[in-house]
């Protein structure tokens, strides 16, 4: 846990060390028992987190400033395929000796542990809901109007086939249009 864990002491020398940098593996953060996981995009014990954090001593304590990212992975919406993605946030948080709930995090004697202030940072910055691959056009360009008119057909019992096969072509009329105009 130490690249979670910022001992005070390097706050407290005559020349403070303030950065403090870290790369660590995700598995480090959990949720209850599981991965940190909103829907269906989690973030996979393997994937790297990265912490890049200034920290200043204030009256009240410690404030954290920076950024953290790391990468997340899901199944896309339509086509199942596998989809990984990048979460990056910045921070801005304050550790005091008497955290206030859903204000500041905890500041403990001798350290600061950054786990949950990263736990929280990220699952914010998951992706609620629909994830798309970029890997075909039907995923990628699929407009919520044209998903409206799939599923009318689906509804009026045409081939479900008939969805990927029409999308590429949809895609490049749009295209000649558009070439057109710009002439
Ligand atoms: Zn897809």
């Amino acid at each position: 846990m130490s690249e979670l864990r910022v001992p005070l002491e390097r706050l407290q020398r005559p020349e403070p060390l303030r950065n403090w940098t870290a790369d660590f593996d995700a598995s480090l953060l959990r949720d209850g028992d599981g991965p940190l996981q909103v829907g269906d995009v989690s973030v996979k014990a393997g994937n790297s987190v990265r912490v890049e954090l200034i920290l200043d001593q204030v009256r009240e304590g410690v404030v954290a400033t920076g950024v953290i990212s790391t990468t997340w992975n899901g199944d896309c919406s339509r086509c199942l395929r596998p989809v990984e993605g990048m979460a990056t946030t910045e921070v801005e948080e304050l550790f005091e000796e008497h955290p206030r709930e859903g204000e500041s995090y905890p500041l403990h004697q001798e350290f600061i542990d950054l786990e949950p202030m990263v736990r929280d940072a990220i699952l914010l910055e998951l992706p609620v809901g629909v994830v798309r691959c970029v890997l075909t056009e039907e995923c990628s360009d699929m407009s919520p109007e044209y998903s409206g008119d799939t599923q009318e057909e689906a509804d009026s019992g045409a081939s479900p086939a008939a969805d990927p096969r029409w999308a590429p072509l949809q895609a490049l009329v749009f295209e000649e249009e558009e070439d057109h105009r710009d002439t």
